[in-house]
């Protein structure tokens, strides 16, 4: 999710794509590039999908934060991002990258779904909503492109069974895109304030440890049949969180949280 100035669109590498573009693709086991994409790669990491990934390795959010990310401040940026941890190996291969393929199939982020496509967030000026755009863009040595199967953005997206992936990275967009002022003041991104911000976005077990055992509402008034979602599903806990983040650091209101 690379965040794109308004006047930076025509200088972005790779084809931008309209709705109604197509690109060939094809991407299987019997091309001689098999998997050569994943490795060495910048695989930016978004809250979906570090809650679909620590379900799929059965571990926390927070042992998943420690073992397979690291995590990196833009110059531009006060929030964050999100990089996957590639192998400390001569090749840099994908942590989850086997012999037979890709251990996370069913699980994979966004990015790896979107592959050989890009996404990136045009950052609005004011109050404007950021606006997602895509790019065709497979390295030179990606051999899925001179297959003729031809798709469209969103016939790809289908494909790769990525539509709960675009709804959820567009909401974080939102937030993120808050971020490209400086909300912290004299403790800088790396405070407090940014730290809890932080594991309530990336951190969805420590954020629902925080919500139901700590002080937390007592502060804010949020519905009881909010609570019951909350309890059940992480990606309610974690869209809960985005709200909260927006009205702890922002002061934006929201229908599932407000202060007492
Ligand atoms: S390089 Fe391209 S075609 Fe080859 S495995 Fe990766 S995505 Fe598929
Ligand atoms: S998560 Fe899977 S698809 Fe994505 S880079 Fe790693 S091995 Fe490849």
């Amino acid at each position: 999710m690379k965040p794109v100035a308004p006047d930076r669109i025509d200088a972005l590498p790779g084809k931008r794509l309209s709705e109604s573009d197509t690109f060939n693709f094809a991407c299987h086991d019997g091309l001689a590039c098999f998997n050569q994409c994943c490795r060495n790669l910048n695989l930016f990491l978004y809250p979906y999908d570090v809650l679909r990934l620590k379900k799929a390795l059965n571990i926390t959010a927070g042992d998943f934060i420690e073992r397979y990310v690291d995590v990196v401040m833009r110059p531009d940026n006060f929030f964050p991002d999100v990089l996957l941890s590639m192998a400390d190996n001569a090749e840099k291969t994908c942590p989850f990258l086997t012999d037979t393929g890709c251990a996370v199939y069913e699980d994979r982020s966004y990015s790896c779904r979107l592959f050989p496509m890009e996404q990136g967030v045009i950052m609005p000026d004011g109050e404007a909503k950021p606006e997602i755009l895509y790019l065709f863009r497979p390295p030179e040595f990606c051999l899925g492109r001179h297959e003729d199967r031809p798709l469209s953005p969103a016939q790809w997206i289908a494909d790769q069974q990525a539509e709960t992936y675009v709804r959820m990275t567009r909401l974080w967009a939102e937030v993120k895109a808050l971020f490209s002022a400086d909300p912290w003041g004299a403790a800088g991104p790396y405070g407090p304030a940014a730290k809890m911000a932080f594991m309530a976005a990336y951190n969805m077990d420590a954020f629902r440890d925080f919500v139901f055992n700590s002080g937390f509402l007592k502060r804010y008034k949020v519905k009881s049949a909010t609570l019951q979602k909350l309890r059940a599903s992480d990606t309610e806990l974690m869209l809960f969180g985005f709200d909260w983040i927006k009205l702890f650091v922002w002061g934006i209101k929201s229908d599932r949280i407000r202060l007492k």
